[in-house]
């Protein structure tokens, strides 16, 4: 059986993220990626929004690592040449019932670090974004959008200056715990058995499953998978807005926003339709609600003027009604397999806390 010292499994960004920093920490590091590209998964199918903070609940691993993600992203892309923009979001009130909701969200952002929100009444907004109808609204200065896969491809290539090594079309099939280590069989059109010291599973909706698979793990050790899709449409014609828009929070998501690309164009979603399975097919009925949402912040919405774009699907480990389950990511410590981390439910922020998921799975495998 072919010999490696570690394993990464799943080349979206987060497992571009963890091969970095292993391999920078002197580790040799195999990615195994079951597509025939890098980044095909959640990591091309979401916002390309650099979070600032603000909504996770205090000490939770999404708060604390979305705040030093956000940091160490924005130094990744200055020193990477990764094109981003900090261009700031509103999060708007569009009634006086909503008003409270602003002040909490101020006071719960400033608990997770986030303390550079600054409240706004409505002719101040007005001043910002002529075409916003709200009452008054929270300006996020530190809220921005990054180009998600030039980040991938410059992740990729730090792993691989530091002696990362990647195989594409390498599905991992299943995982056995051994006295000393694990074995990895992958399976595709050249099945092969690896021996592994570390693996590390960044597979998205897929870690459930390879959990499951894995001989010498405990069931209790692995969460289920439930699915929330999130569709988007995009604006047909230029946008009036230079900010990102958001309302308050709804249950399961960030409520339907108004998101741009690099390029200048807006886009709206992701809202939250909870599926059975992983299925990305876009229904174009459900502009219907998108007009209504949107039309609360911004009235001036034309007819027509939402095009079908595209979906995401959220790798949910807690289910319609249930609270928002944080980032798991379970270590040794954690499951009692030595070398092990299976990382679940990897949603928002993800992509903002991707290189600080990596420094802190690298931790887990060195402490
Ligand atoms: C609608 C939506 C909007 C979002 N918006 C934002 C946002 O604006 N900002 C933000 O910070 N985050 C956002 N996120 C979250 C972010 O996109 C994810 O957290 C992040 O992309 C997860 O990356 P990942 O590498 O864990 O997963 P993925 O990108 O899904 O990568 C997993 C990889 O594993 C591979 N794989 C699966 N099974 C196997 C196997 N058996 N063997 C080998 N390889 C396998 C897959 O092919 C895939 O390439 C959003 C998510 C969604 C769904």
């Amino acid at each position: 059986m072919e010999r490696v010292d570690c394993v990464v499994i799943g080349a979206g960004v987060v497992g571009l993220a963890v091969a970095r920093a292993l391999a920078q920490a002197g580790r040799e590091v195999l990615i195994l990626e079951a597509e025939g590209a890098i980044g095909t998964g959640t990591s091309s199918r979401n916002s390309e929004v650099i979070h600032a903070g603000i909504y996770y609940p205090q000490g939770s691993l999404k708060a604390r690592l979305c705040v030093a993600g956000r940091d160490a992203l924005y130094a990744f892309c200055d020193s990477h040449g990764v094109p981003y923009r900090r261009c700031g979001k509103l999060i708007v009130a569009t009634d006086t019932t909503q008003l409270a909701g602003l002040d909490q969200l101020q006071a719960h952002a400033a608990a997770n670090g986030v303390a550079d929100l600054q409240r706004l009444g409505a002719a101040e907004i007005l001043g910002l974004e002529p075409q916003l109808a709200a009452v008054a609204g929270l300006l996020s200065p530190s809220t921005g959008i990054v180009d998600s896969h030039a980040l991938m491809l410059a992740l990729q290539g730090d792993a691989e200056a530091a002696g990362a090594l990647l195989a594409l079309h390498a599905p991992v099939a299943r995982l056995e715990v051994l006295a000393t280590g694990l074995r990895v069989e992958v399976g595709g059109e050249t099945p092969m058995s690896l021996h592994a010291a570390s693996v590390v599973n960044c597979a998205g909706h897929g870690a459930p499953l390879i959990a499951a698979q894995t001989v010498g793990l405990a069931p209790e050790s692995v969460p289920p998978r439930y699915f929330a899709k999130g569709s988007y449409f995009s604006l047909a014609t230029a946008t009036p807005f230079r900010h990102l828009v958001y309302p308050l929070p709804e249950p399961g998501g960030l409520g339907v926003h108004l998101t741009l690309d690099m390029g200048g164009q807006a886009r709206f979603g992701p809202d939250v339709e909870w599926i059975d399975g992983l299925d990305y097919q876009l229904d174009e009925h459900r502009a219907e609600g998108f007009y209504a949402a949107i039309r609360r912040y911004w009235p001036g919405l034309p007819d027509g003027a939402l095009q079908p774009a595209y979906t995401g699907i959220r790798p949910k480990i807690s289910g319609p009604g249930e609270p928002a389950a944080d980032f798991r990511i379970d270590g040794p410590t954690r499951h009692g397999v030595p070398g092990l981390v299976n990382l679940f439910g990897i949603e928002s922020p993800g992509l903002t806390s991707a290189l600080a998921i990596g420094d802190h799975v690298r931790d887990l495998l060195t402490s």
